[in-house]
């Protein structure tokens, strides 16, 4: 899975960032930050490994706070247990289908 540094999402530009300490500092592998616009995700090194999996699933999560955040669902956005078993799926979904759904990559060959 290709994680871009910047998503747009309803004329917003989120940043995509990997940091070194998320997890030693705020024992999270994921954060959304609204207010400045960015998803934080903890980066594999050493004391902390991650698999790519695990970041994947981190990233959709986060991206799904974003994308529930951005509706006004913050009930939804509050359920952790429906975010992370979305991201769950998702992750399958995308991870193991040949799937590229943007512009121009789509045709009825
Ligand atoms: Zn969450």
């Amino acid at each position: 899975m290709k994680i871009p540094t910047r998503i747009k999402m309803l004329g917003r530009n989120i940043k995509v960032k990997f940091v070194k300490d998320l997890t030693r500092r705020n024992d999270t592998n994921g954060e959304t930050h609204y207010r400045f616009d960015e998803i934080l995700i903890q980066k594999n090194v050493e004391g902390t490994p991650r698999s790519d999996t695990q970041t994947g699933i981190t990233f959709l999560h986060e991206l799904l706070h974003w994308s529930f955040y951005v509706m006004g669902e913050q009930e939804l956005n509050d359920n952790e247990k429906l975010v992370t078993n979305m991201a769950e799926v998702l992750y399958q979904v995308l991870a193991k289908n040949d799937i590229d759904l943007r512009d121009g990559r789509y045709s009825e060959k």
